[in-house]
């Protein structure tokens, strides 16, 4: 990475954001403004529209209209991959202004944040754009006489609702299907990471995207996000985030027009290792990174750590030196493993978990805050050694830099203690065992179980959770699903 171009844009000035409706960018409608402060070192270093409810319901009329009258949804397929793959080549050859603006936003590595943020957001809208002219419709096999042909039509508008800790990527995973589809769009960043998000709008309009297709309505959840999931005129709602935030999508499609809301929501994931993983080394450097980059801010995070008794003292200690090779810095250090955490919000919530786990006399390494000299928020990767299962930090998402460790005897007992959760989004297990690598699949309840290894994913494969980690999948080409009706044409011949 060239940390000078990095250097350069960290120092340039970032103007005051507006909202990008109907292909205008435009103030709030009352005027109002929010601050956007930098995880790296506390300050406001621009500032946002404060959308209102007005605003939402501007930017759903302007894709409404942009549905209705076929500008994007009526153009000829081979059209919709061209301008999406342009869009495509715009996000990578302005990867790096991307993914700085995005770490200055949210504090994310930015070792990670370039791959996992604009990188990955160009791969995924290339993916669907490559499906845009194989979505095919079907002939049923009917009686004599008759002709049953199920089409696949867009669903109209879409409201997207996205979070604070990769908004490029999950961002991408909404928008791609639903504009491959046919789809227009109305998407309301994070309060705390929408300056990319509105860059790579912008690129989108540069790359062709007709105005009102894609509209993005910066502020406040309970304002912007509640009137889009109460508007009378969105058709799908797809949403990324809390399980509270989740309940209240649900509630307001029943309130309104029974829009289709598909959550993807938190996880507790269990990460369940065996004596017999083939590299108890390899086993903790990886459960490390999978519960400790972007400071655990990874809704699949691997939070709750199974070991097997008997190495349970050995692969703590294993997993806490993997933790402290860490490099933590400066975020726009591409040597910096693992960058801060998003909000001073969220950093508070982060340290009464470890406080109320060290009240309740549990073993606690590391679990400070540490930089504060930068004014930044940043905390240490915590490890809390002898979590027992009715701890609040073993039931409840934390989304920050804290595994919490237990134990275990039996394979039973770990697909017990694994399944013991409210949340069903990602899992691993860790063993040589080939037989009890496939049980183990089998039994865990959730949307990904990886096998000796974690975190690792693709476009390709879906991710989804269970239980009261979401419904509907993003990524692969089952997300198309969400953004197409079924239609039958029933004919007499
Ligand atoms: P987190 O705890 O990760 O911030 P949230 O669910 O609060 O998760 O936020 C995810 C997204 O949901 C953000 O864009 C946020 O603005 C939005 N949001 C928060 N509250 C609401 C709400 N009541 N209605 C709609 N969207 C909301």
């Amino acid at each position: 990475m060239d940390r000078d171009r990095i250097a350069a844009l960290r120092a340039a000035p970032v103007p005051p954001a507006q909202h990008l409706i109907d292909g205008q960018s435009v103030p709030a409608s009352d005027g109002g403004r929010m601050d956007v402060h930098s995880p790296l070192d506390g300050q406001v270093f621009t500032s946002l529209a404060r959308g209102t409810a007005q605003d939402a319901e501007d930017a759903t009329a302007a894709a409404r209209r942009a549905f209705e009258d076929g500008r994007w949804s009526g153009l000829a397929p081979a059209e919709r991959k061209r301008i999406l793959f342009r869009w495509a080549a715009l996000i990578e050859a302005n990867a790096l202004e991307l993914a700085v603006l995005g770490v200055r936003d949210n504090g994310t590595e930015i070792a990670m944040a370039l791959p996992a943020e604009p990188l990955s957001a160009a791969q995924t809208i290339r993916f669907y754009a490559e499906a845009v002219d194989k979505i095919m419709g079907e002939i049923a096999p009917t009686p004599p006489g008759t002709l049953g042909l199920i089409h696949r039509e867009p669903v109209g508008v879409v409201g997207a609702i996205v979070p604070w800790n990769f908004p490029l990527m999950i961002g991408a995973w909404k928008l791609g299907p639903a504009l491959a589809a046919g789809c227009s769009v109305v998407l309301k960043p994070a309060e705390t990471a929408s300056l990319a998000l509105l860059r790579l709008a912008e690129l989108a309009q540069e790359a062709g995207l007709p105005p009102g297709v894609l509209n993005v309505v910066t502020g406040e959840g309970a304002t912007v996000g509640q009137a889009i999931a109460l508007s009378m005129d969105v058709d799908v709602l797809v949403f990324t985030g809390s399980g509270a935030t989740g309940r209240k999508l649900m509630e307001a499609s029943a309130r309104s027009n029974f829009k289709r809301v598909y959550l993807e929501l938190g996880g507790k994931s269990p990460n369940v290792v065996f004596t017999d993983a083939p590299d108890l080394d390899e086993a903790a450097r990886v459960s490390a990174f999978g519960i400790f980059r972007n400071s655990g801010q990874v809704c699949v995070a691997g939070s709750r750590l199974l070991v097997e008794r008997r190495i349970h003292a050995e692969f703590v200690e294993k997993v806490a030196k993997a933790a402290q090779a860490l490099t933590l810095g400066d975020p726009l250090d591409p040597a910096t493993g693992a960058g801060a955490i998003n909000s001073e919000r969220q950093l508070a919530q982060n340290l009464a978990f470890v406080e109320e786990a060290r009240q309740a006399g549990r073993t606690v390494i590391g679990g400070q805050r540490i930089r504060s000299d930068t004014g930044g928020w940043f905390m240490e990767p915590t490890l809390i050694t002898d979590a027992r299962p009715e701890d609040r930090v073993v039931r409840e998402e934390v989304f920050g830099p804290v595994l919490a460790i237990l134990p275990f005897d039996t394979e039973d007992e770990a697909v017990r203690l694994a399944n013991d959760s409210d949340y069903g989004l990602a899992s691993a297990v860790w063993t040589a065992d080939l037989s009890r690598a496939h049980r183990m699949v089998r039994r865990l309840r959730a949307g990904v179980v990886h096998v000796n290894t974690y975190g690792g994913a693709d476009i390709t494969v879906p991710l989804g959770g269970v239980k009261q980690s979401g419904n509907g999948h993003d990524r692969s080409l089952h997300a198309l699903d969400k953004y197409l009706d079924l239609k039958t044409a029933w004919i007499k011949l």
